[in-house]
């Protein structure tokens, strides 16, 4: 067993550059395409679990399917880490179930109760080698049920209150609003990530690691195979990966990775439907997605600098 928690693979990252890829899954090959992507490139691994997951396939499948890859791939650090928890039962339940890391936003509520909820959460997960992930400001766009603000640029995240919370709430590593916003229609310009935000936050707390939500990049090789093929996704757009790979050498040491897994599944099925109308084996069309998965997860360890980093995390 390869379980981890993200203490070591967030230290090797801030201190060496990099941020580590969390992908989202939902079904069998989804996970097999990320994990033979990080298997092949021998980079840290975050798996993540939402609760739209969760309602969709449920937890029973989802645990015994990265169970598989964990055994499977002994050399890799795997974490699973629930996203978003949204109060301190679902926190609890996912600890209690195995989870390395759980996530608890309670970013909707003020300050203070941010701070409570989230300490409640530390107190149960720390004591069993779990690790919380919280968030503070608010995140733009739309992730399930997770519904953000309008305008990132106006609701960044204010340094000195991240002192604060990271002190009192006692998290391990926090979702900071930098500019970045879930789904695929996060933006009407070109985003622009707020560094100097990172940089402060960085110069206050050395060492402590910062996670981007909302950082897929809408590729355009994915946005143009599924508008060709008659899907409709014209105004889809996402973070360019330059700011991406900046971010990454920052204190930004967790980039989550889901909109991007979601569209290279769909823009290979819309293929092959396209191409081959005929066709009607599942293993034709989710076989495609799968390696479509596979090649942008590869892209997207180099670009995050931690292609390579597998054996310094463990
Ligand atoms: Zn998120």
């Amino acid at each position: 067993m390869t379980l981890v928690n993200t203490k070591k693979m967030f230290e090797m990252a801030y201190n060496n550059g990099y941020a580590v890829g969390a992908f989202n899954v939902n079904n069998m090959e989804i996970t097999q395409g990320i994990v033979t992507a990080i298997a092949e490139e021998q980079a840290p691994l975050i798996l993540q679990v939402s609760r739209g997951a969760r309602a969709y396939a449920s937890i029973s499948y989802l645990k015994a399917i990265i169970n598989v890859a964990v055994e499977e791939n002994p050399d890799i650090p795997i974490v699973i880490n629930l996203d978003h928890g949204d109060n301190f039962e679902t926190c609890k339940q996912f600890v209690d179930d195995g989870f390395t890391s759980v996530m608890i936003d309670a970013s909707a509520h003020p300050f203070e109760e941010n701070i409570k909820f989230t300490r409640k959460v530390v107190e149960y997960a720390h004591p069993r080698g779990v690790v919380v992930e919280a968030e503070l400001g608010q995140l733009g766009g739309i992730e399930e049920d997770v519904v953000g603000v309008n305008d990132v640029s106006k609701n960044l995240a204010d340094p000195d209150h991240v002192v604060e919370f990271v002190e009192k709430s006692g998290c391990d590593s926090l979702a900071v609003a930098c500019g970045t916003s879930h789904g695929a229609y996060k933006f009407k310009s070109e985003p622009k990530l707020a560094f100097d935000v990172i940089q402060k936050i960085a110069d206050k707390l050395p060492g402590f690691p910062l996670v981007m939500h909302g950082s897929s990049s809408v590729l355009a090789e994915f946005k143009d195979l599924i508008n060709k093929y008659g899907g409709d996704m014209p105004n889809a757009m996402g973070v360019p990966e330059e700011a991406i790979s900046k971010a990454a050498k920052m204190a930004i040491c967790k980039v989550n990775i889901d909109t991007d897994l979601r569209m290279a599944l769909t823009a290979k099925i819309r293929q092959v439907f396209a191409e081959k109308p005929s066709e009607f084996d599942p293993r034709k069309y989710l076989g495609p997605g799968r390696e479509a998965i596979k090649e942008m997860v590869k892209h997207k360890l180099h670009l995050l600098g931690c292609a390579g980093k597998a054996a310094e995390c463990m």
